[in-house]
């Protein structure tokens, strides 16, 4: 099997550049993950840089761009892939090294939608109660893992990651506008109201297509977007 990965040690290069790994058959089996392939040429290659933590798609660290898409390494058989398999970093954030990439803007722009519960002071005696419908509501929002596959398949944050909060941010900003028990509906509203932040999604729906979820965060944009016209004067 031959695997492509684009290398790049801001100490020692001048610019990023493609290396040839090869790696023999028989140790392929028919569900291996590309993951596994990886922590096999690091055993030959230490510097070979990558990051990676639960293996099982949950902790959304090894987002990479596969063949010319974004896609969770763990969860990616190699059985799926042509060959030879190109392996690039996430695309339109700034490279660390060789496929780590500088998440700093994706996480701000995360924060700046207050992903987190506003709602009144509770008392020991009760709890924010909601209906089975009302929870039913959150289904396909909460479940996201921040593995950045769609932020950076996306070409409104590539040209804008500063101003255009991106799907995963705003996808996290649905999920609390929607909420019935959060009491900052109309400021929330209020502050993704911008051109840029949150208007400048072109519904091209590279981010639904790259979730490895299964979540829909352009269909979330169209819903947000909805409800300010709607609801914001
Ligand atoms: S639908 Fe919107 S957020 Fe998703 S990739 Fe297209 S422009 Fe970006
Ligand atoms: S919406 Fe999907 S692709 Fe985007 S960060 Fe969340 S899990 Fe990853």
């Amino acid at each position: 099997m031959k695997i492509i990965i684009q290398r790049y040690n801001p100490e020692t290069d001048r610019v990023p550049y493609d290396e040839l790994f090869e790696i023999d058959d028989a140790q392929i089996q028919h569900d291996t993950m590309l993951l596994e392939v990886l922590l096999m040429l690091r055993e030959n290659d230490s510097t070979l840089a990558f990051r990676s933590s639960c293996q099982e798609g949950v902790c959304g660290s090894d987002g990479m761009n596969v063949n010319g898409k974004n896609h969770l390494s763990c969860i990616t058989p190699v059985s799926s892939l042509t060959q030879p398999i190109t392996i690039r970093p996430l695309p339109g954030l700034p490279i660390i090294r060789d496929l780590i990439i500088d998440l700093n803007l994706f996480y701000q722009q995360y924060q700046s939608v207050k992903p987190y519960l506003q709602s009144e002071p509770l008392d020991s005696e009760h709890e924010h109660l909601q209906t089975p419908e009302q929870r039913a509501q959150l289904d396909g929002s909460y479940e996201c893992i921040l593995c950045a596959c769609c932020s950076t398949s996306c070409p409104s944050f590539w040209w804008n990651p500063d101003q255009f909060a991106g799907p995963a941010a705003l996808l996290a900003a649905q999920r609390f506008v929607i909420d019935s028990r959060d009491i900052k509906h109309i400021d929330r509203l209020q502050e993704l109201d911008s051109p840029t932040k949150t208007f400048r999604c072109r519904h091209i729906q590279n981010c639904t297509d790259a979730c490895p979820k299964g979540l829909n965060p352009s269909r979330a944009i169209q819903e947000l977007k909805s409800i300010m016209v709607k609801e914001l004067p």
